[in-house]
């Protein structure tokens, strides 16, 4: 099994890593301590190519597949993990409208995303009473002599106020349960589409989380994506990248509170000596590398089998899991490797922490991913484990 980065990867990697140092990382606390959206940022991430990772030259990506995305995008959250959300939900619209989307949707949609027209693109699901439960949701689109009239309301929406294009879950036939839940894509500025305040939140400030409404929204047949009442499956398959991406931001985030935690205890002196002397401080961040290191593994093997055009729900419910539950392990370490330092504003380990939190709650909890796994071992035995 080779899980080294191919030329082209590694060359993406290197451009992603060399942008977050430069260019994110020295604005990344004070854009969260004024949750200030990374406007500029994402312009420039959608001119080095990164906005499409997956999507085919022909429609202006870098068609270079899931591998350089992740790698990519844990490069990105390692300096901010606001402007990696961004940039996972941009790619995973991308990825959608290409697995799904007629050849009219790609090509008014896709150059738009990946040129950076669009700025960003958002994929609005959840709902306030249909979080994990999405066949809860009660958003409808009714068809009408003018195409698809949208009315309900959308919650807790990354970039909802900023994307160029969203991509919208809908009730098309409430009696059919799951069977009656369609996909819309719906370009900003479409009457009867607004988007609210943008949430105050714990972490990952930078990035925009807003409610959309949708009143007598408008949007013509060729809106809908996918199959008539396919929505949910469709929405499940597009969460499998969705979470390749997740865990990869959460990966980054890990990376940067080890690398503050290596830093640190090689220049803390107590007792006389670098605190990195001490065995307990090695073997925690022992731990929290050994984690990353699984997390990263995990993920690649996700992305891997995703490129090789394999289903892999379960790997990617894993790598989500585990990935995120290391990242959370990862800043908690960083704060005690920092003691009073690690709870200060002024040191980067608190904003990884809270940064961290919520890749175990969006695109499915830990909980759903649990049971994702679960349900995948019950079907089908885990490769190589006797049944
Ligand atoms: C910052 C942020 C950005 C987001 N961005 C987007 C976005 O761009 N688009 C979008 O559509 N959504 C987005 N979301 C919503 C996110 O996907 C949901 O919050 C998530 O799916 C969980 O739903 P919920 O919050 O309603 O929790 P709930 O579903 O109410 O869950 C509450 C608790 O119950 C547990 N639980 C629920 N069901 C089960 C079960 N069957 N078995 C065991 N435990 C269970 C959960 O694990 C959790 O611990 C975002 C959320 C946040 C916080």
């Amino acid at each position: 099994m080779d899980f080294e980065p191919n030329q082209r990867e590694a060359e993406i990697q290197r451009i992603a890593r060399t942008f977050a140092t430069g260019e994110l990382e020295p604005g990344a606390r004070e854009r969260d301590r004024t949750a200030s959206f990374p406007e500029r940022e994402l312009r420039a991430l959608a001119g080095l190519g990164l906005m499409g990772l997956n999507t085919p030259t022909s429609f202006g990506g870098a068609q270079a597949g899931m591998v350089a995305f992740s790698l990519a995008v844990q490069e990105i959250a390692r300096a901010d993990a606001s402007v990696a959300v961004a940039m996972a939900v941009t790619n995973l619209v991308a990825d959608m409208i290409m697995l799904y989307g007629t050849d009219e949707q790609r090509r008014a949609y896709l150059p738009r995303i990946t040129s950076g027209e669009a700025l960003v693109a958002s994929f609005a699901v959840s709902e306030s009473q249909a979080g994990s439960d999405l066949a809860a949701m009660t958003t409808t689109a009714v068809r009408t002599a003018l195409g698809w009239r949208i009315d309900g309301a959308k919650q807790w929406i990354t970039s909802g106020d900023r994307a160029g294009v969203v991509i919208v879950g809908a009730k098309t036939d409430p009696k059919a349960g799951k069977k009656g839940i369609s996909a819309f894509i719906i370009p900003a500025g479409t009457p009867g589409m607004t988007a609210g305040a943008p949430e105050d939140k714990m972490g990952q400030r930078g990035s925009s989380t807003v409610p959309l409404r949708f009143a007598s929204c408008t949007v013509p047949e060729g809106a809908l994506l996918g199959p008539l009442g396919g929505g949910l499956p469709l929405i499940y398959t597009a969460l499998e990248s969705g979470r390749i991406g997740i865990a990869s931001l959460a990966l980054g985030i890990g990376r940067a509170a080890l690398d503050a935690a290596l830093a640190y205890a090689r220049s803390r002196i107590q007792f006389g000596s670098a605190i990195a002397t001490f065995q307990a401080i090695q073997f925690l961040l022992a731990d929290v590398a050994t984690d990353l290191d699984a997390g990263h593994l995990l993920t690649m093997r996700a992305a891997q089998g995703k490129d090789r055009g394999r289903a892999v729900t379960r790997e990617a419910a894993m790598a989500k899991l585990f990935a995120s539950e290391a990242a959370g392990r990862a800043a908690d370490a960083a704060i005690q490797v920092m003691g009073a330092n690690g709870f200060m504003r002024t040191f980067p380990a608190e904003r990884y922490a809270r940064d961290a939190r919520v890749t175990r709650i969006y695109e499915g909890t830990s909980e759903v991913q649990r049971l994702v796994i679960a349900r995948s071992l019950l079907d089908q035995p885990l490769a190589g484990v006797p049944a």
